[in-house]
């Protein structure tokens, strides 16, 4: 009901940067090879999400505002192996209960669906012109939670927020075409195609990712392939290492002191490398349901994969002129 969606939302949608991250989580997982981000005001008066994806039937919208209606959990059996971003059914319906939600959508047969949400209540729902994909607009987040307004920090810091899940999203699918918007302005922009090394560049500039080598190894159980920049390129914080497993950003200490161990003596004292890391794994041996935010996982094997990537790093080291 209302008011339980409305405490879910606590959880799941703490500002802008979690709406952000929830809405294009459901695009990546709808197949979308093209997605769009416009913001407004840090997000607090705008956010908008338009994607290409499978896009939805006019009976999959409405359920989709129903809490824990996910359509990725069939069986017990998949929560031992996920493979798509989102599984709890959560986001929708707690966005929705927080804001004023616009959803238009629709697969491409027929004509689409548009419902209007505020405050948890629907408000509208019509047909919509026809359309494969999906347009989420969110205005006015938090406005019925005044104490959780009152929370948010600048437009600055809230932006912030917003462009490190985005250019996360980027790195973890260089397939996909992102673009970011604030304001009208463009952030971020790229194109979809196998490479990572472009969206790097697009992230980080076109300098910076001149400083990356490739990095590649393979164990009996995980595969691992990213850039890691040349020990010059150095940042202050541990917040430039980016691993994905199976696609999903991930924050593992352990899997970050392997990789500065890679680097050995090479970084200078206090300072991190920027990586950024793909990992592909069986689902069975990563346990993701260990949070919420899903940031946080458990590995089994976890040696295993910490060894592979401080050689993998040692080894793309090796024979270069540093
Ligand atoms: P979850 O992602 O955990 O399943 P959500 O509340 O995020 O739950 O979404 C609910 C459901 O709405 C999803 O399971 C999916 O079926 C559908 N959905 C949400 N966003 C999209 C989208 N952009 N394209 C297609 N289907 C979507
Ligand atoms: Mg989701």
């Amino acid at each position: 009901d209302e008011l339980s969606n409305k405490i879910a939302a606590g959880e799941v949608v703490e500002r802008p940067a979690s709406v952000v991250k929830e809405l294009v989580e459901n695009s990546i997982d709808a197949n979308s090879s093209r997605i769009e981000i416009d913001v407004e005001e840090g997000g607090l008066s705008k956010i908008r999400i338009l994607d290409d994806g499978e896009g939805m039937t006019r009976e999959d919208a409405e359920n989709a505002f129903f809490r824990h209606a996910t359509s990725k959990i069939k069986d017990e059996q998949d929560l031992f192996k996920i493979s798509t971003l989102g599984f709890r059914g959560e986001a929708l319906p707690s966005i929705a209960s927080v804001s004023r939600l616009t959803i238009e959508t629709g697969n491409g047969e027929g004509p689409g669906t548009m419902i209007r949400y505020q405050g948890g209540k629907r408000i509208a729902s019509s047909s919509s012109r026809s359309r494969k994909g999906t347009e989420i607009t969110v205005l006015d987040l938090f406005f019925n939670t005044p104490a959780r307004l009152k929370y948010m920090k600048t437009i600055h810091t809230e932006l912030g927020n917003i462009t490190d899940v985005v250019n996360r999203q980027a790195l973890a699918h260089p397939d996909i075409s992102f673009r970011l918007t604030h304001n009208g302005r463009q952030l971020l922009f790229t194109n979809g195609s196998d490479d990572l090394l472009p969206v790097i560049a697009a992230i980080y500039g076109r300098q910076t990712a001149r400083k990356f080598l490739p990095l590649s190894v393979k164990t009996l159980d995980y595969e691992v392939k990213g850039f890691i920049a040349r020990p010059e390129v150095t940042r202050a914080t541990r917040q430039y290492i980016s691993i994905f497993i199976n696609g999903r950003y991930i924050k593992h200490f352990p899997l970050h002191k392997a990789i500065e161990k890679g680097y050995h003596t090479l970084l200078p004292i206090g300072r991190h490398p920027l990586v950024v890391l793909h990992i592909t794994m069986d689902p069975v041996l990563l346990d993701v349901n260990v949070h919420p935010s899903k940031l946080e996982v458990r590995l089994s094997k976890e040696e295993e994969l910490l060894k592979a990537c401080e050689e993998g790093i040692r080894n793309a080291f090796r024979g270069e002129q540093l």
